[in-house]
């Protein structure tokens, strides 16, 4: 309980994983009382002793919420749309998300990124151009710092680069960043949104108290981002249309020219690095190149700043991360790519008619047309593996016909390594880019990841033997 006179009154907050610990951590110190539900599954243990010794009030195993609450901070697990999520709006006069509360504890000096693919990539490479260009910047939120526990260690000139899931974006009304990216809207997640509609409208929200001082970086390569431009423009906001094909013309853009990436901003050019200069491939990665870079010069980065720091960035783990080379094939770990659209961009990354490609997991039920279209057209070999394996195998066997690449199924990851090992020639890349969620066999897609590489590891070694 606080020592002092508390800032906050009686608060609720919903979930007992990292984001609930951490912000009823970061409130028992403030606020007059914190309750903390764990919701229904949620029992007893340490982390419970330990948050009951602090001064939390946890109450376990219900989602029936007791009692009235100044606000309420809801963990980005709760669907809005639950019956935990309503109890909450029931109890407390306000419910926001932990970004919404981060940042009204702290809002100066925020960029924020989201869309459905790109934003850990995005997010880390902005905070990295803001570095690059002298400024002192973190990259928070969903890449994995919570942002409340943070504030208290928040320097005085520090920029936030804030990566922020639609879940996170759905819980916030006050967020105004000075700048934000809108990447791209594809289908996933929808079972906690109801609907495309309402997906692509959560994210759209990032922009909600935008003013005409405030820079919005919008794709408009696909249908949802270019509608998303259109209400934004219509609100008489400054937008800076991003795409990876050609100068959409307007007065602020990012795009490529000649090889080389360009942010107008205002009508004023700055060519940056050519393409060939990166270090992270594929077509996707030009667009997160580009946004990256459209937001640090909006936040003061100089053009060298830029493109010193676009040049030095590595590939993140587990974004077509290499990860060995056996015979002439090379492996890579793309075990992030856990939706169709994700996989159909890392295909770019690649000559064509050169990827072996581990295709499944645990499904997502998602359309695979456009998906195998473009896996026939670019691929050697498709290994369809998992849960997902029989429907990624009908819709690849169909989309592939007899004449288009080999493909196989395989029963877990490890055998559909084998199986692309055996199908691959010198030249070849073995690409794990599953378009599916990992947890029929993993725990998360980062483990599936080190696994994968880890089985790779063990290949090379055991042909390093033999040899
Ligand atoms: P997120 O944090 O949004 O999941 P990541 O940066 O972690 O995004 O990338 C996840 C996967 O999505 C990558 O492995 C890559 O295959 C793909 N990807 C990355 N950037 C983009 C983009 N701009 N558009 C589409 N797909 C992308």
């Amino acid at each position: 309980m606080p020592t002092q006179a508390p800032t906050f009154g009686d608060i609720l907050v919903l979930g007992l994983g990292k984001t609930g610990v951490d912000v009823a951590r970061y409130l028992v110190k403030r606020a007059k009382s914190v309750t903390l539900y764990g919701g229904l599954a949620s029992h007893e243990g340490p982390l419970v002793d330990e948050l009951r010794a602090l001064g939390v009030h946890v109450v376990l195993g219900t989602e029936d919420i007791e009692g009235s609450y100044d606000f309420a901070v809801v963990s980005p697990g709760i669907s809005e749309h639950s019956a935990f999520f309503a109890a909450a709006r029931e109890h407390a006069a306000e419910v926001m998300g932990e970004p919404e509360f981060a940042f009204r504890q702290s809002p100066e000096r925020w960029l924020a990124i989201t869309g459905t693919n790109g934003k850990t990539t995005t997010t880390a490479l902005t905070a990295d151009l803001l570095q690059a260009g002298g400024l002192n910047a973190r990259a928070v939120g969903n890449i994995g710092t919570l942002i409340t526990g943070v504030l208290d260690e928040r320097g005085a000139d520090e920029w936030f680069v804030a990566e922020l899931s639609s879940y996170q974006i759905a819980t916030t009304t006050q967020l105004h960043p000075r700048a934000a990216c809108l990447l791209n809207v594809t289908p996933d997640h929808l079972s906690w949104h109801g609907s495309m509609e309402a997906y692509a409208l959560a994210k759209e929200q990032v922009f909600q108290n935008f003013t005409t001082s405030d820079l919005a970086v919008v794709s408009v390569d696909d249908d949802w981002c270019r509608a998303c431009v259109a209400r934004l423009e219509a609100r008489g906001l400054r937008v800076c249309h991003l795409t990876t094909t050609q100068d959409p013309g307007t007065l602020c853009a990012a795009f490529p020219r000649d090889g080389r990436l360009i942010v107008r901003l205002d009508g004023k050019e700055h060519e940056l690095c050519a393409i060939d200069e990166l270090s992270i491939k594929g077509e996707h990665n030009v667009q997160n190149a580009l946004a990256a870079a459209a937001l640090a010069l909006v936040a003061g980065v100089s053009d060298e700043g830029v493109c010193k720091g676009l040049i030095a960035f590595q590939a993140l783990e587990h974004r077509i991360e290499p990860c060995g080379e056996l015979d002439g094939v090379r492996f890579v770990n793309d075990s992030k790519a856990t939706n169709t659209d994700s996989v159909e961009k890392a295909l770019t990354a690649f000559a064509p008619g050169t990827v072996v490609l581990l295709l499944g997991g645990k499904d997502k039920g998602t359309d695979l047309t456009t998906l195998m279209d473009a896996a026939a057209a670019t691929c050697h070999a498709l290994v369809c593996f998992g849960a997902a394996g029989p429907r990624m195998l009908e819709a690849a066997k169909a989309a592939c016909g007899k004449e288009g690449p080999a493909v196989v199924s395989a029963e877990h990851l490890e055998d559909a390594l084998d199986a692309g090992i055996a199908l691959a020639r010198p030249g070849d890349v073995v690409l794990l880019s599953p378009a599916c969620a990992s947890f029929d066999e993993f725990h998360s897609f980062e483990e599936r990841g080190v696994v994968f590489k880890q089985l790779v590891a063990e290949r090379i070694a055991a042909a390093g033997e033999r040899a």
